[in-house]
């Protein structure tokens, strides 16, 4: 076991815990979510470092703070999504999963600097995500579907707007600025300078949200009420009638595409550097 590791597992258990307590008390965690939370926030913090906490943190609060925004206007989306506002453990784990594999491969391979740069990709590809989903929504223009460009209903899988696209590069943009910071923090693991962090978080925002949006609007399952006749991500509609098979793979609901939409920042961040 490395030196110091029960330290800072312990130390990483009360800080995600005092975070993730936070987070239910605004509402923007269930209790699953916050056992999903406090596992991957002791876990990066003790196999990654403070440099790997830093952009993480800011991941999920600014996630929480977005959500709130235009409370009322996306109460009228939920008609369209499965779940509610509230993140649950699978929602947790599906931003968070690769992002924590990453973690305990640094701190047990040497790979660390290369490993970082991975890490920070796949965080600006789920932070795109939310901000592209969390801002697009309030879009005064109707989305289009990525793939044919015809007007969709605000809230479907596969929708993108320009508001919203902008809002993906400005996320990854911050997770890009905030991981350069974080090393200058912590004696860290990855010599990225300002500009290639700052290419790296757009770049794989801007690739995450957009491939988020093709399996959206391609392979994501999406289920049809049959009594509201609208289309629907929840197996039981919030009218109380089971929803129906409609297109898509089953099984791969918003869930499973946030996480595969997610690894897609792993290859952008192991290229910036390698390029750099
Ligand atoms: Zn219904």
């Amino acid at each position: 076991m490395p030196e110091g590791l029960v330290a800072r597992l312990i130390l990483g258990l009360l800080l995600s815990a005092a975070i993730a307590g936070a987070g239910v008390w605004r509402r923007a965690l269930t209790w699953g979510g916050v056992a999903g939370a406090v596992v991957v926030g002791t876990l990066i913090f003790a196999f990654g470092g403070l440099a790997w906490a830093i952009p993480m943190v800011a991941f999920f609060v600014a996630g929480s703070v977005l959500s709130a925004l235009g409370r009322e206007r996306k109460r009228a989306l939920a008609a369209v999504a499965a779940k509610s506002a509230r993140r649950d453990l699978v929602q947790v784990l599906a931003n968070g999963g690769a992002a924590t594999a990453l973690a305990l491969a640094a701190g047990s391979t040497g790979q660390a600097a290369l490993l970082f740069s991975a890490y920070l990709g796949v965080l600006a590809a789920v932070t795109a995500d939310t901000w592209s989903t969390e801002i697009g929504a309030l879009s005064r223009r109707p989305p289009r579907l990525i793939t044919t460009l015809a007007v969709v209903l605000p809230g479907t899988s596969g929708g993108v707007t320009p508001l919203g696209l902008l809002a993906a590069v400005a996320g990854g943009l911050c997770i890009g600025a905030l991981g350069w910071l974080s090393l200058l923090l912590d004696t860290g693991p990855a010599r990225l300078g300002p500009v290639n962090a700052l290419a790296l978080g757009a770049l794989a925002g801007l690739a995450g949200s957009l491939l988020d949006s093709l399996l959206g609007a391609t392979v994501q399952e999406v289920r049809w009420c049959p009594a509201c006749q609208v289309a629907t991500e929840a197996a039981v509609h919030r009218c109380g009638t089971r929803a129906l098979p409609y297109r898509g793979w089953p099984g791969l609901n918003n869930d499973v595409v946030n996480f595969l939409a997610s690894l897609i920042g792993i290859p952008v961040g192991v290229l910036v550097v390698a390029l750099a």
